[in-house]
């Protein structure tokens, strides 16, 4: 893994994220002896994938899968990584792609840093945890997250007190305050964007009440209070530290809803709600759990049988909307619901001391506001056609994983290999024209 390249490095293809689409694509891609450069704007790759808890519908463990891959990319001989550096724009001209990288300062020349952490021991100043949703705490210079790829502290300037100990306590002067952001511009054949989502805001429906109380949590805290090392390792209310005896899912409360801009389905949330639900009652076995839906979307391969299965455990299915929930006094939540399956009294007010949100998935980077690449209504990057899923309207530059609309991790996974098969017959075809002409 090499993180100091100039505008003279040229790879076959450039890969825009690091998440599990974007290394399946760089490393199927560098099976067929071509070098790619993945590009990643946070400090680790992984996307988030290497933070979820467990996967459906395996109930495997996603660090585990995750980490192989991406340990596979790092050390791969024909895989770059560049990390906490960001793609701006491309610009394309006669078959090539110039595509332009901000490279953030991590303040930590990462040739010299062994990964050894003496700087995150020493440092004595601490912020809430962006990898545990903000529930733990983390030192202002750190190793992102245990198994981070790469291993290497990255100092954050915002929360920095300036003290100079990491500095003093680093066995290989690795720290470097004067680092200043860096723009390069690559040269690339061919590039796959695979710049994934981002969950819309959890207060994005004023009548959830998300601000108001920090119990109506986004699915993602949960994917943290349900991992084995997450921030508290076990499942506790963020409010209060207590242990939550009465659990509501509330289903599409970001998506299928033309009022806050997302009409379509995220695809994923039914799945994963069912999937917590169902390690929620192994974690709380006391709790009661209830999924509030519209309906149930259980569309791939072996599926239907998990929502079964979670029906089996005794998870509660409400057919029926959430409208509003009230924070009340002493930390209970109030939910207003029509339940459409009770025929006498539909409305009904239930009383939970945890709310989950399945909030909507949308892209995770806007690529046609600077680049040849087009996006669809929904704002997630437009493919050409129903028979080229992985193709955009710009010839060399290919889309794979949620970047082109929500998906799980199936899915991700073969549209990733799809990508990397196009791409790589449009290098060897290019290849091919070079030599003839
Ligand atoms: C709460 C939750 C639970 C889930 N559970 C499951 C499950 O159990 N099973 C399942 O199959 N699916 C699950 N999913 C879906 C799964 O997370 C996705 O299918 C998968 O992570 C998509 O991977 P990706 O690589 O497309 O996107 P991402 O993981 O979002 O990766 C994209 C990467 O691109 C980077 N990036 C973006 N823009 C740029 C840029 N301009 N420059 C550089 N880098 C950039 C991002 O930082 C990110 O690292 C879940 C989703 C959620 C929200």
């Amino acid at each position: 893994m090499n993180t100091q390249i100039d505008s003279s490095f040229t790879p076959d293809a450039l890969v825009v994220g690091g998440g599990i689409a974007g290394l399946q694509s760089a490393l199927d891609l560098a099976d067929q002896g071509l070098k790619v450069l993945v590009v990643e704007r946070q400090a680790s790759i992984g996307g988030h994938m290497i933070a979820l808890s467990k996967v459906f519908p395996t109930l495997d463990c996603a660090s585990c899968i995750t980490t192989p891959k991406m340990s596979a990319a790092a050390h791969h001989e024909n895989i770059t990584i560049l990390t906490s550096t960001e793609v701006e724009a491309i610009e394309s001209a006669g078959g090539v792609h110039h595509v332009k990288l901000l490279q953030k300062p991590t303040y930590v020349n990462f040739d010299k840093c062994i990964g050894c952490r003496l700087c995150e021991y020493a440092c004595d100043t601490e912020y809430p945890d962006p990898f545990e949703e903000g529930l733990g705490a983390v030192k202002a210079i750190a190793v992102p997250f245990t198994n981070a790829i790469p291993q290497k502290a990255v100092l954050n300037a915002e929360h920095c007190s300036t003290c100079g100990t990491c500095a003093r306590v680093c066995p290989t002067d690795a720290i470097e305050f004067d680092q200043q952001p860096r723009r390069l511009t690559i040269a690339t054949d061919a590039v796959i964007v695979a710049s994934g989502f981002k969950l819309n805001s959890i207060t994005v429906k004023p009548q959830y009440n998300a601000q108001r109380s920090q119990d109506i949590i986004s699915p993602l805290t949960l994917e943290r209070l349900l991992a084995p090392h997450g921030p508290y390792g076990r499942v506790l209310r963020p409010s209060d530290g207590k242990i939550p005896g009465s659990i509501a899912f509330v289903q599409c409360a970001g998506s299928r809803d033309e009022s806050i801009g997302v009409p379509y389905c995220s695809r994923v949330c039914c799945m994963y709600s069912i999937k917590q639900a169902m390690l929620l009652s192994g974690a709380l076995p006391l709790a009661d759990i209830t999924i509030y839906y519209m309906d149930i979307r259980a569309f791939g391969k072996g599926y239907e049988q998990f929502f079964q299965n979670a029906k089996a455990m005794g998870i509660n299915f409400v057919r029926g909307k959430v409208a509003r929930i009230d924070p009340l006094d002493g930390g209970d939540l109030s939910l207003h619901v029509e339940n459409t399956e009770e025929a006498e009294n539909p409305i009904a007010e239930r009383r939970h001391d945890l709310v989950v949100l399945a909030q909507g998935m949308i892209p995770g980077w806007n690529p046609a506001a600077a680049t040849p690449v087009a996006c669809a209504a929904d704002g997630f990057v437009a493919t050409t056609s129903l028979t080229a899923p992985t193709a955009t309207v710009a010839p060399g530059i290919f889309v794979a994983g949620t970047a082109a609309g929500p998906k799980d991790i199936v899915d991700t996974i073969a549209e990733a290999g799809a990508a990397a098969m196009q791409a790589s017959q449009y290098l060897f075809q290019k290849r091919a024209e070079a030599l003839v002409g």
